[in-house]
């Protein structure tokens, strides 16, 4: 029988998921292989309960599903909770279907291993506060940055994600901010900051910015979640900003998701250029 994964959103058909774990499945010879699942809102129930079926694995979830999807699930891993967003659902011995995020551990991987950047000890500017905001933040905070200083256009929502951290009772807290993007301490945050992150939405069009003005450090890391090239780190290296894009959490996110449903490392070379090639 042949086993089945997917992407469950809407929608779903740019994702570069199925190039990467078809890549890694038939690298490793496993009998299964990865789909797109497109999902309005109305139909995720039933895409759960088929989820359920034992030809099924688990599944990786994309917008506008991550929140939705948390009560339609058995159970969440702690960290999902605090974060408030699913992005891989596997299915533990029993059956039961469980959610996870892999965004966060993804994240820190990546910084580390794509940009040596050990977040321990750094001030950092985080632009955005939904689902991958909210992952990247969690991770920030448990991996004991100094300073967390999160800028969103909408304040209210970046409040409600400084109140979650909050209640995380995450020992020992960081020193936690919330501005508006256009809140004039902006830029003198940034410029006293030693990471920066864009986890809004803001980037994949070439010419589109998700800051009104720029000003980084000499040195800085400027991470961009968009995962190729923008105008956020075009203009960042040009004042002399070391610059990643957001290729490196999608493999890992990928990979961490991988072993959830297979229980085998992932192939992370074959994964890496099946996601370049595709
Ligand atoms: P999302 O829910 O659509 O993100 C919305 C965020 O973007 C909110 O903070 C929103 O601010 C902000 N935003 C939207 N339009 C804006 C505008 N015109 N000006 C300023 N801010 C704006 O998406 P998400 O799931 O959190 O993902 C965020 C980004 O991370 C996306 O680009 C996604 O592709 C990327 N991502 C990458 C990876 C990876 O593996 N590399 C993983 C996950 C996500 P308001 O609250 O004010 O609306």
């Amino acid at each position: 029988m042949i086993q089945r994964i997917g992407l469950i959103g809407d929608p779903v058909a740019h994702s570069r998921s199925p190039a990467m774990q078809n890549a890694a499945l038939m690298h490793l010879g496993i009998p299964a292989r990865y789909e797109l699942w497109p999902t309005p809102a109305d139909a995720l129930p039933a895409r759960i309960t088929m989820l359920r079926a034992s030809e099924c694995l688990g599944a990786n979830v994309t917008l506008p599903h991550k929140t939705a999807v948390l009560p339609l699930l058995d159970d969440l891993e702690p960290a999902t909770v605090r974060i408030g967003a699913v992005n891989t659902i596997y299915k533990r011995a029993d059956g039961a279907l469980v959610g996870t995020n892999t965004d966060a551990p993804a994240l820190l991987t990546s910084l580390r291993e794509d940009g040596q950047f050990e977040p321990g000890g750094q001030r950092v500017v985080l632009l955005g506060a939904s689902g991958a905001a909210r992952a990247a933040a969690y991770a920030l905070v448990t991996a004991h940055v100094e300073r967390l200083v999160v800028v969103n256009r909408t304040l209210e929502r970046a409040e409600k994600l400084l109140a979650d951290m909050m209640l995380a009772q995450l020992d020992p807290l960081p020193h936690l901010i919330v501005l508006a993007l256009d809140d004039p301490d902006v830029p003198a945050y940034i410029a006293d900051s030693t990471l920066l992150i864009n986890a809004t939405a803001v980037g994949w069009q070439a010419e589109e910015m998700p800051l009104p003005t720029l000003v980084v450090a000499r040195g800085m890391l400027v991470y961009d979640m968009v995962y190729r090239p923008t105008r956020l780190l075009r203009e960042a290296a040009v004042q002399g900003a070391r610059t990643l894009d957001g290729l490196g959490m999608l493999l890992h996110q990928g990979a961490l998701a991988f072993t959830y449903w297979t229980g085998q490392p992932a192939p992370l070379t074959v994964m890496r250029s099946a996601l370049l090639s595709a």
